[in-house]
């Protein structure tokens, strides 16, 4: 496929799940950036734009290094998306979003940063592996992107403590459906409370073996 058709073909495919994502409350105000993997090209939304309000012809560009292409200038979190991309190479998206729940699971006083979500329903243990959450650093710190490439190989999400979520995907429709399952479980646990029950490792490491 000819790498111009495809680059376009990401930009409407950023526009068309941004407004998704923004409609339906998972976003808001500019928070939150995406990108899609052409080759050795990344197209990801550009700095201080709305999921709401983007256009194909505005996305930006960057290589496998970070380094901009072209006049747009790209979200500051460029380093985060080119750590995704180099800790799998099957990785095709990235969304990251400021999302409610997810976030407020990331600002927790107690959290376990090796898996920070108790599993309580079968969809979500299938989905993913674990959940493990990056320490803190500023918005677009070079140190967030080495954070996310040592601990999202050999799974496909992460939290940022204090920040919000990033998820991977073969496709950009199979990062934004997590970054939605995890904001959707992230829920669950609030809802829960101290009510819930989670469900047995055994449970989860039979759902893990038979679906994945
Ligand atoms: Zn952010």
């Amino acid at each position: 496929m000819e790498i111009a058709f495809e680059e376009r073909r990401a930009a409407e495919d950023l526009v068309a799940t941004g407004r998704s994502l923004y409609e339906r409350g998972y976003t808001f105000g500019t928070a939150g950036n995406m990108s899609v993997r052409c080759g050795d090209i990344v197209v990801i939304t550009p700095t201080n734009s709305s999921f709401g309000d983007l256009r194909a012809e505005r996305m930006a560009k960057v290589d496998l290094s970070g380094k901009v292409l072209g006049d747009a200038m790209p979200s500051k979190e460029v380093p985060f998306h080119v750590a995704a991309y180099e800790a799998d190479p099957q990785t095709r998206a990235v969304v990251h979003l400021h999302s409610t729940y997810a976030t407020a699971i990331s600002c927790l006083r107690d959290l376990n940063c090796e898996d920070a979500l108790p599993i309580f329903t079968p969809y979500f243990a299938m989905r993913l592996a674990r959940l493990p959450v990056v320490p803190y650093y500023p918005p677009g710190d070079p140190a967030l992107g080495a954070g996310v490439r040592d601990r999202i190989a050999g799974t496909k999400a992460v939290l940022l403590r204090n920040h919000g979520s990033i998820t991977t995907g073969k496709t950009l429709f199979e990062a934004s459906a997590l970054a939605e399952e995890l904001e959707e479980q992230a829920k669950l646990f609030f809802l829960l409370g101290s009510r819930g029950l989670e469900l047995t490792e055994s449970q989860v490491a039979e759902l893990r073996s038979r679906f994945r």
